[in-house]
């Protein structure tokens, strides 16, 4: 992709499903995204799904901004309110040689929608050299016309599939069509990456989707409603991987709005949730629900960067994965 092009998307930008058209050069868009890439935190990360994170774990790269903004986002500070430096493509690139060194099993791209022109660009300095697969890890509000961009250059989809009703993804994430969005979205993933595929004899991942819900406070309903509409895509064509780490963060905390949400999950809301997987046949993976604790929070340094604690918490196999 070259800088003309990039100019082009960023100053009408409809990048994202959002399709807000912002100029990117005049004021961010939604996504908070201005006209450089932004991160706030690029080193290995241990606690992606245990196919993703190996034993050297993922080279994470987080980037600032998102375009979604959940009220209940653990990373509000960066996806919200503007954190990370910015930087330039080639810094970039010799950030994921740089992760690659120091023995990470993948790039993991995190929330990368919003710069994906210049993820590109980047990627094309290191294609010679960069020999590990890469990860694009989305909160699923995608445009199938940027996944398409991707064709090449992805490896291994991360994508969430957060709500099925149109009511929650309004109220939650200001995204209407959410759902139907997402689906697309999965689709066009599955059709670039085809079934999940593992290097030999390791067990990681090599190419595949990999679908994660997070269940929410209360809305094990919807949860098992999106597990039913997924299971239509073809339960071997992709990994599901279901999470219980929701933590009240963000505007759930302070806001009496969204008082329902004010409270971490019960297990049986996610015990219904795996059956249902379960029993659909699904492949994949279920965390521990200890790992819905506030110390797993990421926490970001702005470092090119430095090394902390930090994650999603155990993830153990569900069935046979
Ligand atoms: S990526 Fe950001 S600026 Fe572009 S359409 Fe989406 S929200 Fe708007």
């Amino acid at each position: 992709m070259d800088e003309e092009t990039i100019r082009k998307l960023y100053s009408d930008c409809s990048l994202c499903a959002r399709r807000c058209h912002a100029d990117r050069y005049d004021k961010p868009g939604f996504c908070m995204a201005g006209p450089r890439i932004k991160a706030a935190r690029a080193a290995i990360h241990m606690w992606e799904e245990p196919v993703l994170a190996g034993s050297g774990g993922s080279g994470a790269v987080f980037f600032s901004g998102c375009t979604l903004r959940c009220v209940f986002c653990q990373n509000h500070e960066i996806s919200s309110e503007g954190y990370g430096k910015e930087i330039s493509a080639k810094a970039l690139a010799d950030i994921f040689l740089r992760l690659q060194e120091e023995g990470a099993e993948n790039i993991d791209l995190v929330t990368a929608s919003q710069f994906v022109p210049e993820v590109l660009y980047a990627l094309d300095m290191v294609k010679d050299r960069l020999i590990i697969p890469v990860i694009y890890n989305s909160g699923g509000y995608e445009s199938i016309e940027t996944l398409k961009l991707l064709e090449g250059y992805v490896d291994i989809y991360l994508p969430d599939v957060k709500y099925c009703s149109d009511e929650l993804s309004v109220r939650l994430s200001k995204a209407p069509g959410y759902f139907d969005t997402a689906i697309a979205a999965v689709r066009e993933m599955i059709r670039q990456t085809g079934k999940p595929e593992f290097f030999p004899g390791s067990g990681k991942l090599k190419k595949g989707t990999i679908i994660r819900h997070m269940v929410l406070p209360g809305k094990r309903r919807d949860s098992i409603r999106i597990l039913n509409e997924l299971e239509k895509l073809g339960t071997d064509n992709f990994l599901i991987s279901v999470m219980s780490q929701y933590t009240p963060f963000y505007k759930v905390k302070t806001d009496n709005a969204f008082n329902d949400m004010n409270r971490r999950i019960f297990s049986f809301e996610y015990d219904e949730v795996v059956d249902e997987a379960l029993r659909l046949g699904m492949n994949g993976f279920m965390q521990e629900k200890s790992s819905a604790k506030e110390e797993y929070t990421p926490a970001f340094d702005l470092k090119g960067i430095e090394d902390q604690p930090c994650g999603a918490g155990d993830l153990k196999s569900m069935n046979n994965v």
